[in-house]
């Protein structure tokens, strides 16, 4: 469920240029593959021959970058099997005994399909289909849109995060907007990935600033991170809160506090 709000202020800003993702920095890691580097590569992992690709391209693979481009058709069915049969190594190492306990007979297979169909597709799969309109109306109020429900995993422990996020948006004349509900699912994509909190809200506002264009954006996000309260610590109260100011949000002030009340209001 997600529960939208928006209120309006008027304001007239300068224009602003768009950030985009810088990926530098490849790392070799190790490659499983065996000589066969001949016309016929059966033999090899489907994941080295996507990390080969990526590594060509001089691209990064960190846990939460986007990596659907690599893939070719079919080959996430490959893929699957190949988290798979290492998800069975796994459960293999822990010693339980997958052959006659009926509860982890299909683990395995269960946790593949979740990590690349699911909690991680936001890795696997390109961007969502999201059209951007021209601001023909020329709008140039402050909007809000928020709380959107966000899920996520850390990229340190692979444990649950919970939270919402709150974005501000100071559009102007050149600027593009986007429906409502289609945050949700940008946000939402970016999400899908073993992520850190600090580095997801830059990914978000990275990601509407090159959609939008606005003259400001504004980021806040709160969540819980399962892996303080599961395990270490066993904190049951920390939450983290991140946000990202840009544009007119970082060198206006008022319009700052104003969407920080508003989102605090909003919490209750
Ligand atoms: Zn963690």
């Amino acid at each position: 469920m997600h529960n939208f709000g928006w209120r309006a202020s008027m304001r007239f800003p300068g224009n602003k240029t768009c950030t985009t993702m810088s990926t530098p920095n490849l790392r070799a890691i190790d490659t499983p593959a065996k000589g066969d580097s001949s016309p016929s590569d059966e033999g090899v992992p489907v994941s080295v021959k996507i990390r080969e690709r990526i590594k060509q391209a001089q691209k990064r693979f960190h846990a939460n970058d986007n990596i659907a481009e690599f893939i070719e058709p079919g080959e996430l069915d490959k893929l699957l099997d190949e988290v798979q049969s290492k998800m069975e190594g796994v459960l293999s190492s822990l010693v339980i005994d997958t052959e006659s306990d009926h509860n982890t007979q299909d683990t395995a297979r269960r946790v593949a399909k979740m990590y690349l169909q699911e909690i991680y597709k936001g890795r696997y799969q390109a961007a969502p289909d999201v059209t951007e309109f021209p601001n023909v109306e020329r709008l140039n109020e402050l909007m809000i849109v928020g709380p959107i429900t966000v899920r996520s995993a850390c990229s340190h422990h692979l444990c649950p995060i919970m939270g919402k996020v709150w974005i501000g948006i100071m559009p102007n004349e050149h600027s593009n907007l986007i429906g409502l509900s289609k945050y949700a699912r940008l946000i939402d994509w970016i999400m899908s990935r073993p992520q850190i909190q600090e580095e997801a809200v830059t990914q978000v506002a990275d990601l509407l600033q090159t959609r939008m264009n606005p003259d400001g954006l504004a980021v806040v996000m709160d969540a819980d991170h399962f892996c303080m309260q599961w395990r270490g610590v066993k904190d049951m109260d920390s939450r983290m809160i991140n946000s990202v100011m840009r544009g007119s949000f970082l060198k206006d002030p008022n319009l700052r506090r104003e969407f920080l009340s508003l989102v605090n209001n909003r919490k209750g």
